[in-house]
């Protein structure tokens, strides 16, 4: 029997460990920092309100680290604390995300079977390249807030097309418009990833989920991974698998491989880490800075989902958002998707419970801040707002995250000295070790991540299931 080790049970994990489960000869362990309930019926209520994002200061489940940056930290990871946006990229993400790793694994023709087998679309499930099968339940609003309504009235009145599924393909050239929002939503749940794959195979009797224990380190045999060490409140212990595929998310898979050494070799000497295998890890990421428009309106009159309608302007998203973030202020963010800026990961101390450093470049290039200035002035065209000189400076004081961060682990070939997995997921020069989360994006998307990556960890499973 084939063993493999999951580490973290997250967006990637679930689907990695569902697939990877359904056949019984395949012994498969997944071991998550957060607390993994015994059934999904003892999730606590608020965490499945798709209306409520669980990450206030007094959140235990998330990971926190500088410049306001959160992940979730439970069964369902990121993915069952967020937003529930559940949008394709188009097309040409993935021609460029295929070039990049030169694989057509990659290109829009062959993932488009994977989205479609993710989803039961209630919308569009039988339209083409949908699906009305698949384990995630998606649906876009029926009855959008008046924040949503009035949005959507004005990019009409503005001339913006309407795009009745922001699901559908998307060809080269310019993809703007708006249109209500693809939610992984079901009977007014947020349907995360633990929902929708992993408790549903929970009780095959060749899958363990074990919550609570932190993956502190990977255990090397020379260039082969052999299993893991981890941590248990005050326990330690290590175990011992054929292969391991590391689902920790981009900011916590690049930090445990470079606390095993895998990792830029300067870093690695600084931290006094034994170099293992010197790799870019961390090297480069990507993120979507968001810019928060605010300006005064009524107080919701009840809870919806976060986001019902964007606007997709090339490589901005603006979003009307539902829930008043500040009291009396109603928040229009508007988001760079494809930044030219480039984000850097790194570890200020080899020990697991030190937070990683994120850099993410916001703002650095000129052109990222004509594009967000642009999308700013739209904005307050569509919301009649008068907001005068928008510069450098105003942009800093609003600038905030979108919480996408990508890429920490690049994907590409093994002539690419930026790359640290190749198609599948394989980290470069290490046997048996796999990445399958969005750490291992190669390119910015221009849609949030979600859906992405419940589609990498559907194809990298695939990959490597027995
Ligand atoms: C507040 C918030 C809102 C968001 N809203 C949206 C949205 O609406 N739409 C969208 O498209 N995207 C959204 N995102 C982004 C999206 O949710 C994430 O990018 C995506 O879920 C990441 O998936 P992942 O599998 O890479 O990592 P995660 O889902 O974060 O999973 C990583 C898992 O690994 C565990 N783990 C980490 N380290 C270890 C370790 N050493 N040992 C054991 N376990 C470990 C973690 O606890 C976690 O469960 C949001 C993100 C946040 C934080």
């Amino acid at each position: 029997m084939t063993s493999t080790l999951v580490v973290g049970a997250g967006s990637a994990g679930c689907v990695v460990a569902a697939r990877l489960s359904a056949d019984p000869a395949h012994a498969v362990l997944v071991l998550e920092a957060g607390p993994v309930w015994a059934s999904a019926a003892l999730i606590p209520g608020p965490l499945l309100d798709p209306g409520h994002l669980p990450v206030g200061p007094e959140s235990a489940v998330v990971w926190r680290y500088p410049g306001n940056l959160v992940r979730g930290k439970l069964i369902g990871g990121s993915g069952a604390i967020n937003g529930s946006y559940f949008v394709r990229p188009p097309a040409a993400d993935f021609a460029a995300w295929s070039a990049v790793v030169a694989s057509p694994m990659w290109s829009y023709e062959a993932v488009l079977p994977f989205f479609a087998a993710l989803e039961t679309d209630r919308d569009f499930g039988t339209a083409p390249g949908h699906g009305a099968h698949g384990p995630v339940p998606v649906e876009r609003t029926a009855d959008p807030a008046p924040v949503s309504r009035e949005f959507a009235d004005a990019c009409a009145a503005s001339g913006f097309a309407e795009i009745a599924d922001l699901n559908g393909y998307v060809g080269p050239g310019r993809t703007d418009g708006f249109g209500r929002v693809p939610l992984a939503v079901a009977r007014g749940r947020r349907a995360g990833p633990a929902l929708t794959h992993l408790y549903p195979a929970l009780a095959r009797p060749n899958l363990t989920v074990t919550g609570g224990t932190t993956v502190t380190r990977l255990l090397l045999r020379g260039s082969r991974v052999v299993g893991v060490e981890w941590s248990r409140g005050r326990g330690r212990g290590t175990t011992f698998a054929d292969r391991v595929i590391v689902c920790a998310g981009a900011v916590e898979s690049a930090a445990l491989l470079i606390r095993s050494g895998i990792g830029p070799e300067p870093l690695l000497r600084s931290l006094g880490i034994p170099v293992v295998l010197p790799a870019p890890v961390g090297a480069w990421c990507t993120d979507h800075p968001e810019i928060g428009v605010e300006y005064p309106g009524p107080e919701p009159v009840r809870s919806t989902v976060a986001l019902e309608y964007a606007l997709e302007l090339d490589d901005l998203e603006l979003r009307p958002y539902t829930p008043m973030f500040t009291p009396g202020l109603r928040r229009l963010g508007v988001a760079l998707m494809t930044p030219d800026t480039p984000g850097r990961l790194t570890l200020a101390s080899a020990d697991p419970t030190v937070p990683a450093r994120i850099d993410q470049g916001y703002l650095r290039a000129e052109h990222d801040r004509a594009r967000l200035r642009a999308g700013v002035r739209t904005a307050a065209e569509l919301l009649r707002l008068p907001l005068g000189e928008i510069d450098d400076a105003w942009l800093r004081a609003h600038l905030g995250t979108s919480q996408h961060l990508s890429g920490t682990c690049r994907m590409g070939p093994a002539d690419d000295r930026r790359a640290v997995v190749d198609p599948a997921g394989r980290v470069h020069g290490i046997d048996g070790l796999t990445i399958a989360d969005l750490s291992v994006l190669p390119v910015p998307i221009r849609r949030g991540p979600q859906a992405t990556v419940l589609l990498l960890a559907a194809v990298i499973a695939e990959r490597h299931a027995v």
